[in-house]
């Protein structure tokens, strides 16, 4: 595996990629990584002869107040994960090199947004969608891998893919679980031991929709009220949002069907945690 540091030097490598007609995947990450990002890179792998993942932490996807300053840190670590996964390329920049100076160009879906994550976190999918642009721009992917733990972000980054014209196909990644069916993420390091068992109330707020729906119950309403009480008087808990929302424009649907997805954000201490549940069970919507 190469790491790579800058944006010329990726693009000549990328072009002596193409050049031999070989295929390129590519897996877009902050690092601290765990199993949920090397199953994209594993993905990648089995599908592309050429394997690029990126580590960002990018700052323009965090807002005032949230953990730029201590997201974790571990490019080290990330790097020998990345190798033994079968990684070719780990493309990581400083932050002055993806935004220089004078940087003033932005990508702003327009409705995706506005729903979900996107009423606390107003800025956050006009940073993601700018870095993921500009490193499509600098990869030059044939395809580009995304996980459905992020369900919000993979549907805005697919949105803007088919919008802009990027040659790219999205593949959307099914959500990796621990065993006490918390998602991982790179955030649950910051959780005590009583926080955690706290959290755990997250898969079982998931399982109680599935089988919610597969007793045949459609009603909305009804199924966001038990979840609400699920997480009533738990300690150093507090939920941001559940949603029954439709997958294809994210707004709130009355009944549930195989077109719905349960979304919600939920705060354990100082630790936001999100996560989802497709009630049609199919989380490997490429394109
Ligand atoms: P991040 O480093 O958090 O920006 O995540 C990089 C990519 O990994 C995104 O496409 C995430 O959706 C995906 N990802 C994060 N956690 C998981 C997980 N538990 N299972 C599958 N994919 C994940």
């Amino acid at each position: 595996m190469q790491t790579v540091h800058s944006i010329p030097e990726m693009s000549r490598l990328v072009e002596a990629v193409r050049c031999r007609g070989k295929t390129l995947g590519f897996v877009p990450t902050m690092g601290a990584l765990h199993e949920g990002h090397l199953s994209l890179v594993k993905a990648s792998v089995a599908a592309c002869d050429i394997t690029a993942v990126s580590i960002f932490v990018n700052p323009t996807q965090f807002g005032p107040g949230e953990d730029l300053d201590r997201y974790p840190r571990d490019l080290k670590g990330d790097a020998g994960l990345l190798e033994k996964a079968g990684c070719d390329f780990l493309f990581t920049l400083e932050k002055e090199a993806m935004y220089p100076q004078g940087f003033q160009t932005w990508v702003e879906v327009e409705h995706l947004p506005n729903h979900l994550c996107g009423i606390s976190r107003p800025s956050h999918f006009r940073g993601v969608a700018t870095v993921v642009t500009k490193l499509f721009n600098i990869v030059r992917p044939h395809q580009a891998f995304f996980g459905w733990k992020d369900a919000q972000q993979a549907l805005v980054i697919r949105q803007m893919t088919r919008d802009l014209n990027f040659p790219i196909e999205i593949r959307l990644i099914p959500t990796i679980r621990d065993s006490d069916g918390l998602a991982l993420s790179s955030r649950n390091r910051y959780l005590t031991p009583a926080q955690r068992k706290a959290a755990q109330t997250i898969p079982k707020a998931l399982f109680k929709a599935r089988d919610f729906f597969e007793n045949g119950r459609r009603e909305a309403k009804l199924l966001l009220a038990e979840l609400h009480e699920l997480f009533e008087g738990l300690p150093e808990t507090q939920v941001e949002y559940i949603s029954l929302v439709s997958t294809s424009d994210l707004e709130a649907v009355d009944e549930i069907s195989k077109d719905t997805m349960l979304a919600l954000a939920v705060r354990v201490g100082t630790t936001r945690l999100i996560d989802n549940y497709l009630f049609a069970k199919d989380e490997s919507c490429s394109e």
